[in-house]
């Protein structure tokens, strides 16, 4: 019979069949298309206990997921505070409800010295607050005038007529090795506008395809996916998200995590399933999951677009573009911009160029960026475009909406995820921008005093680091995974994180606050080098996040006290006391349960009670020294400890195993 039929009979789908049956004793293999009529008969008859089993694994799946939502629902249940852009340190400590010293003393460990009239931004104040486990939230007002100001994408009338069609966004996203990277690269490889090929692949963080006459912006931050961080960035920039789920491996935490992040930001998702080359690959297995989140897939009567892929041998690669194309124009109304204003974008990638300065990559996303602009962040004037590059490093005049661009000529390196405006009245910001530096200098002067009085404070080790990095996303990323590495014995403590290569500044740092200097794709420079061979000052240099942050899990565990484990090995009774001296006896006695050995441990009981306990340091039986002493023998006992024991008494003797900890 076919086991397509036979699903049929049983009201089941196909492959929720083939996957449950070896629980049955039916090997009939996942992929069997026929079963002999005889094993049909007897599947058939246990049918109802199939459906049942099919149902609970379900039911326990979608337990699972709830589980994983339930560490969010954790987050989601702290306080939920509104609170102005900038509040002042004694009106942060009321809302909060903290005493005021406390929150001075919070604000200093991260490195801000401030009094109780000073003020402290959002950002600052939101830092702190998670610190006291309560959430803050911009207030309402500061909101609207945060889209209004900033972004301005509240358009008026005039304004909505000028709008124009713009080429989607799309960010990838999807647990760790599903094969995101793989996937952007062979996006790029294969798609790249003609031309450009085979030129310079220098990654910005974005890139552009072309597809059917269509262009298509991807977000490109290989390697970051993994933290929340940018993927909730990434959603807040995109138009439309691809979900990358290997089919050898379903859906994992980071999916549902991913789920959750593009559900949150409204915009429509495809499920790119990948590595289909593989042997093992169960793409059924892989809509079942989807299924049991309430995602059913278009080709089981959901809505859920799937698309099959192998990022390595490039197969349908093209469909998953066009279904983009698809969807992007399903969308259609919503990606729409006014090429003809002044820019604002996102920043999405930033870092110090040796030769070229601050330079930050944006994302475009209203008006159109041109060479010379005057660019302000937070409304702070912060540079202009001197130049402008693509992302195959052409240079470019002008970059219109949803165009990632390199903007060489900023002041400094803004941060991701801030929003870059061209300014239009430049005399008032640069006053601001005045005030700005002055602020600037003083955060910096109080981020240099480290915070070695709060070493040892409540037992916790701390591992102390100084982290610098290329670019600011890698930055933020490192700073918040180590941040997040989860001990109750060890902590690190970032005495300073920062951009550019190891400077002397950065050694003399490490050396009054005992700390290690890591690096990221950052070198330090000869004179640094030297200074801290000289000052035995460790330097480590990585391009891998991923080993970074496990060097430092090794370095915490190696912090950690070695759990010490107790292994019961036997009893012994005691039957006579041979002789006693200061600190040790030998006495006989008789096994009267399991097995007694050299060198263990031994708790004296007498009359149920505990005594005292001490070490057997020489066995005997009869004259011959041994090693171990099995239930039911008598023998002698050197016993090493306070002289105590008595006729009668109890030893349970033990071993007690060292196991090194690790995190
Ligand atoms: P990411 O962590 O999601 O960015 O995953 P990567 O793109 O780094 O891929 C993880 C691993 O899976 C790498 O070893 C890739 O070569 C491999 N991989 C990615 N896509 C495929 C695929 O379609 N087929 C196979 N067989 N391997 C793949």
């Amino acid at each position: 019979m076919n086991v397509t039929e036979l699903a049929r009979k049983l009201k089941i789908n196909t492959s929720e069949l083939l996957e449950v049956l070896p629980e049955f004793g039916f090997s009939i293999g996942k992929k069997a298309i026929k079963v002999d009529d005889r094993i049909a008969r007897k599947i058939l008859e246990i049918g109802p206990k199939i459906k049942d089993k099919i149902e609970s694994d379900k039911k326990a799946k979608l337990e699972e997921y709830k589980k994983i939502e339930s560490i969010d629902a954790v987050e989601a249940e702290k306080k939920e505070i509104k609170i102005p852009a900038v509040i002042i340190v004694r009106d942060f400590a009321q809302v909060i409800d903290k005493p005021v010293n406390q929150v001075i003393r919070e604000l200093m460990k991260n490195g801000v010295m401030a009094s109780l009239n000073e003020r402290i931004d959002f950002e600052t104040a939101a830092i702190l607050a998670d610190e006291f486990g309560v959430k803050l939230m911009l207030s309402e007002d500061e909101m609207q005038e945060d889209v209004g100001n900033k972004l301005r994408f509240i358009l008026d009338k005039e304004e909505k007529a000028m709008l124009k069609q713009r080429p989607p966004v799309i960010v990838v996203m999807g647990h760790v090795d599903h094969g995101k990277t793989k996937l952007l690269d062979a996006i790029r490889k294969t798609n790249v506008m003609a031309g450009e090929a085979g030129g310079i692949t220098q990654h910005i963080g974005a890139y552009q395809v072309e597809k059917k006459g269509g262009l298509i912006t991807f977000i490109d931050t290989p390697g970051h996916e993994a933290f929340t961080a940018m993927r909730s960035r990434g959603a807040k920039i995109a138009d439309i998200a691809i979900l990358v789920i290997a089919a050898n491996d379903s859906i994992k935490p980071q999916t549902v995590e991913a789920i959750k992040i593009i559900q949150q930001a409204k915009i429509p998702m495809v499920v790119a399933i990948n590595k289909i080359d593989l042997p093992d690959a169960n793409i059924e297995k892989v809509k079942q999951d989807l299924s049991a989140m309430n995602l059913t897939p278009e080709d089981w009567g959901g809505k859920t677009i799937i698309v099959p892929i192998s990022a390595k041998e490039n197969i349908g690669i093209d469909d998953l573009l066009e279904t983009i194309l698809l969807v992007s124009d399903m969308e259609k109304e919503k990606i729409m911009s006014n090429p003809d204003r002044e820019a604002v974008g996102t920043v999405i990638e930033s870092h110090i160029d040796k030769g070229e300065g601050p330079v930050a990559t944006v994302l475009i996303q209203n008006g159109t960026l041109k060479i010379n602009d005057n660019l302000c962040v937070n409304d702070i004037f912060w540079g202009k475009a001197r130049a402008l590059k693509d992302y195959n490093s052409q240079d470019i005049k002008e970059a219109g909406p949803s165009v990632p661009v390199k903007i060489i000529g900023l002041k400094y390196p803004p941060k991701v995820g801030d929003i870059l405006e061209v300014a239009a009245k430049i005399e008032r910001r640069h006053k601001k921008a005045k005030a700005h530096e002055l602020l600037k200098e003083k955060s910096l002067a109080a981020k240099i005093l480290p915070a070695k009085e709060e070493k040892d404070e409540s037992g916790i080790k701390k591992l102390c680091l100084i982290l610098k990095a290329d670019v600011l996303g890698s930055l933020e990323v490192l700073a918040e995974s180590l941040e997040k590495i989860e001990s109750e014995e060890v902590k690190v403590d970032i005495v300073s994180k920062g951009l550019g290569n190891i400077t002397d500044s950065d050694v003399d740092l490490a050396e009054s606050s005992e700390a290690v200097i890591l690096g990221f794709n950052v070198k330090a420079t000869p004179s640094a080098q030297d200074l801290a061979r000289d000052k035995n000052i460790e330097i480590k240099y990585y391009d891998v996040i991923y080993n970074l942050l496990d060097e430092v899990k090794k370095r915490m565990s190696a912090l950690l006290s070695p759990e010490i484990i107790r292994k019961d090995l036997g009893k012994v009774k005691v039957l006579a006391i041979f002789k006693t001296e200061k600190n040790s006896m030998v006495i006989g006695g008789k096994v009267s349960e399991g097995k007694i050995m050299k060198g263990a441990k031994a708790d004296i009981l007498r009359q149920k009670e505990f005594f005292d306990s001490g070490e057997i340091t020489e066995l005997q039986i009869g004259k011959e020294t041994v090693s171990e002493v099995a239930e039911g023998q008598e023998c002698g006992i050197s016993f090493v400890g306070q002289p105590v024991i008595q006729e009668g008494d109890l030893l349970l003797v033990y071993q007690e195993e060292k196991i090194v900890k690790k995190i």
